[in-house]
């Protein structure tokens, strides 16, 4: 695994939530290895696909009908972003893609936490940024400015290239509620963020970290199969709603 065993960018939310996750998690993968393991409940051929048309590495002549609307949504939408912070594509001076940058704890110098970008555009004579998180599945993911994917992945372009302001846009085609949204980030708010990168990770790391259950942890998590807590709650949930027999 490219990462190592760093806890990744795209699962810090869950983390945060469910400091616990991060074990069970490693369980499942390492030692369970089922064959039906996914991150998503979307198909990831179809879905690495079109991150590729997306960023130009795969020619758009290669997309069905039935996709061609998702690509063009989505670039509408980066479009709509770029407008309303006052630029155009004239100013983009670089762009770059698929970076894997690691957030450093500032004190001990270890990485903490892995962040791959999927695009990054440079204005301002380098000095500012804008990432694009693509997410071609059918589920939405946490609204931009609570995004904890966002917050990390920006903190750690952040810590790497010294920018003074990165905005982060969540572009998420296939999604009708809030399918894009976008926060922007400034140097103090992005230190913040390399310390709630720091944080998460010693909470995570920590092998007796309570597992939590919740919708917004559980959703994605590749334990909750296994979860004895997530399948407490959910036994506890369908209780509530069978017919009570006495009545
Ligand atoms: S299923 Fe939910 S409670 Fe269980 S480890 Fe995953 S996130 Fe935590």
């Amino acid at each position: 695994m490219e990462r190592g065993e760093l806890p990744s960018a795209s699962r810090a939310l869950q983390y945060d939530l469910c400091p616990g996750s991060y074990w069970l998690e490693w369980y499942v993968r390492n030692v369970i290895k089922p064959k039906d393991i996914d991150d998503d409940d979307y198909d990831s051929t179809e879905g690495t696909f079109l991150h590729n048309v997306r960023m130009g590495f795969i020619p758009e002549t290669e997309l069905q009908f039935h996709q061609r609307w998702v690509i063009d949504r989505s670039k509408r939408f980066t479009e709509e972003v770029l407008f309303n912070l006052g630029l155009r594509w004239k100013n983009i001076e670089e762009t770059l893609h698929e970076k894997r940058f690691w957030i450093h704890d500032t004190n001990t110098l270890k990485p903490v936490f892995s962040g791959r970008f999927d695009t990054l555009y440079l204005y301002n004579g380098g000095t500012m940024g804008i990432y694009e998180e693509y997410k071609m599945g059918w589920k939405g993911a946490t609204f931009a400015p609570l995004n904890r994917q966002i917050l990390v992945n920006v903190s750690a372009i952040y810590q790497n290239l010294r920018l003074r302001r990165i905005t982060g846009i969540l572009n998420q085609p296939r999604v009708f509620d809030a399918p894009v949204s976008y926060v922007v980030y400034e140097e103090n708010t992005l230190r913040k963020g390399v310390k709630k990168a720091v944080d998460i990770h010693r909470r995570c790391m920590n092998p007796h970290a309570p597992r939590i259950p919740g919708g917004s942890q559980c959703k994605f998590c590749l334990g909750k199969r296994y979860c004895p807590e997530a399948n407490a709650l959910i036994d506890n949930v369908i209780q509530q709603f069978q017919p009570n027999e006495n009545r």
